[in-house]
């Protein structure tokens, strides 16, 4: 997986460089209720919005088993999955000097190896987590100061704008957890199938 300091690390310079440096990135608590069914626009203040990325998936398991057979071709289970979805929730608060602070936090849904069963997160690349967190600049600029956007759909045109050369197998629904808590865009792929919009900027 990708470690949360990696995000963090580009979560800062890229709010900052977008001028938002009020806003501060932190880990979901693993006690938030995250079934979508659940969740109202607004609970407690939080606005939560889903995005959906691509990641690698590596499976340690697999990986140590196969070092403990002493296999002369060590044989990695790793796929590449375009359904990754990480759930964000935002809230921007006062302080009690009159500032305004921004929290935002994450969490990144596991996905299940097909060969053993055990979950791990995936692995976002750079450019990735860059791109999910232009998205998220969007989605802030839009939910929390009002700023007007044609359309957001960055997520569809990210996931199709380059080729992929390493191993896809169709989503296992069943061996995701952003699918059982209703997030993952897998479920909702029929309807967005003829609806790929462009993003345009009107005003900010
Ligand atoms: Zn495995
Ligand atoms: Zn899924």
């Amino acid at each position: 997986m990708t470690s949360f300091h990696i995000f963090k690390s580009i979560f800062n310079s890229s709010f900052e460089f977008y001028g938002l440096s009020e806003w501060l990135l932190e880990i979901m608590p693993d006690n938030v209720d995250i079934n979508r069914c659940k969740i109202n626009r607004s609970h407690h203040g939080w606005i939560f919005r889903r995005h959906n990325a691509r990641s690698k998936f590596i499976c340690m398991n697999c990986m140590k088993s196969q070092i403990q057979l002493h296999k002369e071709k060590l044989k990695i289970n790793t796929w590449t999955s375009v359904y990754t979805t990480i759930l964000f929730r935002a809230r921007l608060d006062k302080s009690f000097n009159g500032q305004n602070i921004g929290r935002i936090q994450m969490r990144i849904f596991e996905q299940g190896c097909h060969t053993c069963n055990i979950y791990s997160i995936g692995i976002l690349d750079e450019n990735e987590i860059k791109r999910t967190f232009y998205w998220l600049y969007i989605w802030i600029l839009e939910t929390f100061y009002n700023v007007k956007f044609i359309d957001n759909e960055l997520e569809d045109i990210c996931i199709q704008s380059k080729g992929y050369n390493r191993r896809q197998l169709p989503h296992d629904s069943s061996r995701c957890d952003g699918c059982r808590a209703g997030w993952c865009k897998y479920l909702y792929r029929c309807k967005n199938k003829n609806s790929l919009k462009r993003h345009t900027v009107m005003s900010i």
